[in-house]
């Protein structure tokens, strides 16, 4: 069975590139009906707190994605946290001393950059030239005295071709000389090093394909080495094309948002991003854009993610925000809305909920994330409004624009019932007929006297929904 895992490092932030490579994981574990396992690699950083392992569990739950093993769920192959297994890393460095694989290497940093100036200087590509292959006992004993400590290095092999087929990218073929000679897979510290600890976990935890960015593609030689060495089977590898911004450079926080969180609290729908992700790479072949997670997963097809650059589209991403507000169940929009409204000073007690959706109804059309909700509501929501500055001139130019709110305020108070949008429109009219004025005369000192703005919502609509009381009391006020 297809087993696959997304294997963050907790930097404190999830990358809309790691969520992407969390999401296409995901698909491919649940459209091949496998699992996918979550292991946070925390061996790299020097500090990693809990709160950072926690922005990477949030970020996944807010997306939809779930995940079968890992370190909160637990499963047969954990500890799945990086920081848990140095001992059984401990092993297999173990294995590959016994094999004769590895090898001590004292030298500085001082002496490894004399070294590449030197390749420099000659024109070569730097590369450890395998200075401590052979140390005798002795040297490496002078070396201990002197206090050094020594990293741990993979004898890469002389002059091999490493092939492998990966899923995306096609046949990659490398010759040994390319990788830079002997790598480190322990540091002096006694951490062992990402390319070595992810052959362990990927191999022990039976993962079946890797599949994560490209910019890991240079390591994956490296660790097709390991594998062999160690006796491994390797697994099948999948590189996800980069992402970059519409200047189509790789995407950086100079495009803006960058991470999860971040589109989060502008107020994307998570479905919405989820959606959008999947399409940075990967195209449905029916052509159809707008996706929930479970028709995703069933069209999701490994092959037919491109190897050339994705470029992170904003424009694309706000048009289907917004395709997923104007269609999404209005109480749950409504309770992703309220906290804006909070945060913009509104007492949502004040509401009533069901004519609060109401108007989530009415204005939703108008959002591209959430919280430019506030904006848009805010003409239901507040009665003591600022006019903008061309509407309280529009009102100044003539006595005749004042004359009009009057008239209404007086039509509308005769008035038995309750505002509607057509005993509105029937009010309107009233006064245009008294008064003589028609078009623009008459309905922009309305609108202006309901809104303070010259633009907006239909208004008959805004009338019936702020309701008579209101709507006299905005006239009043604007008259005063
Ligand atoms: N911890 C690595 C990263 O976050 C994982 C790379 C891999 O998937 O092998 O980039």
């Amino acid at each position: 069975t297809v087993r696959v895992r997304f294997a963050p490092s907790p930097t404190g932030f999830m990358h809309v590139g790691n969520a992407r490579t969390a999401l296409f994981n995901y698909l491919f574990a649940r459209h091949n009906k496998g699992k996918l396992i979550l292991r946070i690699e925390d061996t790299d950083i020097e500090r990693h707190s809990e709160e950072a392992v926690n922005v990477i569990y949030e970020a996944l739950k807010w997306m939809g994605i779930e995940w079968d093993e890992g370190p909160d769920v637990g499963g047969n192959y954990g500890p799945y946290r990086q920081s848990q297994r140095l001992d059984i890393y401990r092993q297999y460095i173990n294995k590959l001393k016994e094999k004769g694989l590895v090898y001590e290497c004292f030298c500085t940093q001082e002496e490894l950059e004399a070294m590449r100036q030197e390749q420099l200087k000659k024109g070569e590509p730097p590369r450890y030239t395998g200075k401590c292959r052979n140390l005798i006992e002795e040297q490496k004993k002078k070396f201990l005295e002197e206090g050094r400590k020594p990293v741990l290095r993979f004898k890469v092999p002389e002059d091999r071709t490493i092939v492998f087929n990966d899923l995306i990218k096609g046949r990659i073929s490398i010759n040994s000389k390319q990788l830079g000679g002997d790598f480190v897979i322990v540091r002096s510290n006694g951490m062992p090093v990402y390319n070595f600890v992810v052959v362990i976990d990927d191999a022990l935890m039976k993962i079946t394909h890797v599949i994560r960015g490209e910019d890991h593609i240079s390591n994956t030689p490296k660790q097709i080495l390991l594998y062999e060495a160690l006796g491994f089977k390797t697994p099948e590898f999948a590189h996800l094309p980069m992402i970059l911004g519409k200047d189509r450079s790789k995407l950086s926080k100079r495009h803006g948002s960058t991470s999860v969180k971040e589109f989060k609290e502008k107020g994307y729908l998570s479905e919405a991003f989820t959606n959008f992700l999947a399409l940075l790479g990967w195209y449905p072949k029916d052509g159809k854009e707008i996706l929930s997670m479970e028709e995703l997963i069933e069209r999701f097809d490994i092959k037919d993610v491109n190897s050339a650059p994705a470029v992170f589209d904003t424009t694309k991403l706000n048009w289907m925000n917004q395709v997923y507000i104007r269609n999404y169940p209005i109480e749950k929009l409504t309770d992703l809305i309220i906290p804006y409204l909070q945060k913009a000073g509104y007492d949502i007690n004040s509401f009533d909920r069901k004519w609060l959706e109401k108007v989530v109804e009415i204005t939703r059309e108008y959002f591209t994330v959430l919280s430019d909700a506030p904006e848009y509501m805010e003409v239901f929501l507040k009665d003591e409004f600022n006019f903008e500055e061309k509407a309280l001139n529009f009102m100044k130019e003539s006595e005749n624009r004042l004359k009009v709110v009057e008239e209404l305020l007086k039509v509308l108070k005769a008035q038995e019932k309750e505002i509607t949008q057509e005993t509105f429109k029937e009010a309107v009219k009233q006064v245009g007929k008294t008064l003589k004025v028609k078009g623009k005369e008459l309905f922009m000192p309305i609108r202006i006297a309901l809104t303070g703005k010259m633009s907006g919502v239909e208004v008959p609509i805004l009338a019936e929904t702020l309701g008579k009381e209101r709507v006299i009391k905005r006239l009043e006020y604007t008259l005063n």
